[in-house]
């Protein structure tokens, strides 16, 4: 398909724009997303049947006492949170099915003008959301932000050739992306994740990317190849998309392709980018294009430093979906002070997983809750292929994949750190499997919950 030149110049102002968002100092950042933000909320009162509906008489209230917007929320009044009286949520799954079955490209816009993504949806309803080409060309150039600060530049004589190790399924914001961004100056190659690392291999070494992006789970196999020796590649930079990155993947990474390779991302398909590290290694929100708010159960805000256990998100830039103060059940860490590389942008400390990883285990006194923080932390040194904790009825099932061969240190560092939790008689069954099963969307999840009854 002939790249959509709209589009594509659209998405360069917007990543000039950004570039210079980078030189700002704190101050000026503040009065930005004070202005943008006061902008979104009028939009949203004049255009929104939703939102004129839920807020009526907090039209001044602070943003930090508006009411939160759940994804259940969202996709219940999707036709009212809409601004755009054409755009029905019966159409838009409508036109999601005809991608699933057709395979048609992901890229094209929808009659003429809408970009149409839905989220993974491992736990609940999937969310579904469009953005117009405005809309679509900020998506498109919050991504590109993260190329930018990895410092991998692009113009015609330079083209980023780009390999995307993810889903292909073509609902999902990355194939929309990846199709979108098609094109000479960025030729891409998209690759499933749950294809056999074999053939994985076989089709990276004939691309020969410049970029290579990738689930984070998938990045310690692929390092794994590259230092056996089967996988030759020379990428300026590796990027780590979609899961939080195990350190031992990390470690693999840098081992086969340099210390500086890896840059982390953190998005969601509600906000295009959140964060990605700088070229010092620390992470930057994204604070010129979304407002995040780190938050406990109750939505309170936690303090910097702190971790909270859910995260609000106000994208500035939507206007189709006016998203104010959605809950993304990530838990995450903002951390205070500033970075040498001098952008005006608030540090984020950590992504810690998402909260629906969090099990509750049996315990003396009751129900104890165990982040997922616990299991990489007694699993990650000993199963370098990977490891997949999974709640059944009777226990816990702990999967070490690949080279593993440590079953029973496994198993006793994994009830050690739960009973030091208080965590009481429970059965932990450790095996030795070939490879962690992907999910439909090629996600290997590390610790899956019972299904809710
Ligand atoms: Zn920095």
């Amino acid at each position: 398909m002939a790249p959509d030149l709209r589009l594509l110049s659209r998405t360069l102002v917007a990543r000039a724009v950004l570039e210079r968002h980078d030189r700002w100092d704190r101050r000026t950042l503040r009065d930005h997303q004070a202005r943008a933000l006061a902008r979104l909320r009028s939009h949203a009162l004049a255009a929104s049947p939703y939102y004129r509906r839920t807020r009526a008489g907090l039209e001044n209230a602070p943003l930090s006492e508006l009411p939160v917007l759940t994804k259940d929320e969202l996709m219940a009044n999707w036709d009212d949170v809409c601004t755009d009286k054409s755009l029905r949520l019966a159409d838009a799954e409508g036109r999601l099915l005809q991608a699933e079955r057709s395979m048609l490209d992901p890229g094209r816009p929808w009659r003429g003008r809408w970009w149409v993504a839905a989220t993974g949806g491992t736990t609940g309803r999937r969310a579904v959301l469009a953005w117009n080409r405005i809309e679509w060309a900020q998506v498109l150039a919050s991504y590109a932000r993260v190329n930018d600060w990895a410092g991998v530049g692009v113009d015609l004589r330079n083209p980023v050739r780009t390999a995307i190790v993810s889903s292909l399924n073509p609902t999902h914001q990355s194939a929309v992306v990846g199709a979108s961004i098609n094109s000479r100056l960025v030729p891409t190659l998209r690759l499933d994740a749950r294809t056999p690392v074999k053939s994985l291999v076989s089709a990276l070494n004939d691309f020969q990317p410049r970029l290579l992006v990738s689930y984070a789970s998938m990045l310690g196999t692929l390092a794994g190849a590259q230092l056996a020796g089967d996988l030759h590649l020379s990428p300026a930079k590796v990027i780590a998309a979609s899961e939080v990155l195990p350190a031992d993947g990390r470690a693999a990474a840098q081992r086969a392709w340099g210390r500086d390779v890896v840059v982390d991302t953190y998005a969601a398909t509600e906000t295009a980018g959140i964060a990605s590290t700088c070229e010092q290694g620390r992470w930057h929100l994204y604070e010129d294009l979304v407002i995040v708010e780190a938050v406990d159960d109750d939505c309170q805000a936690v303090p910097v430093g702190a971790s909270g256990t859910r995260l609000l998100v106000t994208p500035l830039f939507t206007r189709t979906f006016p998203l104010i103060r959605y809950e993304l059940t990530d838990a995450v860490r903002l951390e205070p002070g500033s970075c040498p590389c001098g952008r005006p942008f608030a540090l984020l400390g950590a992504v810690e997983g998402r909260t629906e990883d969090t099990l509750t285990l049996p315990g003396a006194a009751g129900g104890v809750r165990v982040h997922p923080v616990v299991f990489h932390t007694a699993l990650e040194s000993l199963s370098p292929d990977g490891w997949q904790v999974e709640q059944t009825d009777t226990g816990l099932v702990v999967r070490l994949a690949g080279r593993a061969t440590q079953d029973h240190l496994a198993r006793a560092r994994v009830l050690d750190a739960l009973t030091e939790l208080g965590v009481t008689g429970l059965q932990v069954d450790v095996r030795l499997v070939p490879s962690i099963e992907r999910t439909p969307l090629g996600k290997a999840p590390l610790v899956k919950a019972p299904p809710a009854s």
